[in-house]
């Protein structure tokens, strides 16, 4: 598992050239047209053990899309996102990354970055040398590694805390810093694992509303865990509604609502009907998920 976890940061494009950043825009959930960042084709999942986490699975990812995995535990939501980022590989079918393998992955425009549900920071080391780690580890000269730190830390307003230790700081802007440390890589794909699971309603909904900033302005690709309803109507222009026995993709449920996303789109009718009938269709979920 260590040993794929290398890869995937191998992968993660960082280095010292100049980033296509958000070359690969498009309108997020409007690109039809363009390549798919990532195409799931009929992959599935069974593990050493003999539990099949996920059945074939077919899903194209256009870029710019926000799209939520949510569902009952051991849907395979983690699974999901886990070939997704080649951290595993599939069982039986395969995967495609810009309509190529996973070795061009780390290329301009072809960057990738994973946030897990834990910030996992450094304890000794400071915000700024946490967040500067990708880089360092790539070799990036110190000076630029430097301006793209405090550029990553200013996009999610930690720059005050660079000086910090991570147990100084709040769980919010722990999860900031673990933020910051995947935006310095200046990814085209991010990958996010609950990662507001554990911090309280009001820290989440600030930063979701960051997220679906950042991930609006660099035109980001996104691919979203959550257990979390109205979190899932917020950030996304699609959900994958997931359910168990075998582990699949349920329903599809679009969220066809303009960006920014802020406060008022949270407060409106049209986000309590469109949570209203995702919860709805995560019941059908549920029940289709008992085990035959
Ligand atoms: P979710 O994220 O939706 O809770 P997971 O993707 O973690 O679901 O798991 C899907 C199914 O695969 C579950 O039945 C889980 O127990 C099983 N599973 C996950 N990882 C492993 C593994 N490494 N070995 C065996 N079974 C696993």
């Amino acid at each position: 598992m260590l040993a794929r976890v290398s890869d995937t940061l191998a992968n993660s494009g960082v280095n010292s050239g100049t980033s296509s950043g958000a070359s690969s825009g498009a309108t997020p959930g409007a690109a039809t047209t363009a390549t798919p960042a990532v195409e799931v084709l009929s992959a599935d999942k069974v593990f050493a053990n003999g539990t099949r986490g996920l059945a074939p699975i077919q899903l194209s990812i256009m870029p710019g899309e926000f799209i939520s995995l949510i569902g009952p535990s051991g849907c395979g939501k983690s699974t999901l996102l886990k070939l997704v980022a080649n951290l595993i590989e599939p069982s039986d079918g395969r995967l495609q990354w810009w309509r190529g393998g996973f070795e061009k992955v780390g290329t301009p425009g072809r960057r990738l970055a994973f946030v897990f549900q834990d910030p996992t920071l450094m304890p000794w080391s400071r915000v700024g040398a946490n967040v500067r780690l990708p880089l360092d580890l790539a070799g990036v000269p110190r000076r630029e590694a430097m301006e793209r730190t405090a550029a990553a830390l200013a996009q999610v307003d930690l720059q005050p805390a660079a000086q910090r230790y991570p147990r100084q700081l709040s769980g919010g802007m722990r999860m900031r810093v673990s933020i910051a440390r995947a935006l310095v890589t200046e990814p085209d794909l991010l990958l996010m694992d609950e990662p507001f699971g554990a911090l309280d309603e009001f820290t989440r909904n600030k930063l979701d509303e960051d997220l679906v900033r950042l991930s609006h302005e660099r035109r980001l690709t996104n691919v979203f865990v959550t257990h979390s309803i109205y979190e899932a109507v917020f950030l996304s222009t699609r959900i994958a509604v997931m359910a168990a026995n075998p582990g699949r993709i349920f329903g599809e449920f679009p969220v066809d609502e303009p960006f920014p996303r802020d406060a008022a789109f949270r407060a409106s009718g049209r986000f309590a009907s469109l949570c209203r009938d995702l919860s709805a269709l995560l019941a059908d979920a549920s029940i289709a998920s008992r085990p035959a």
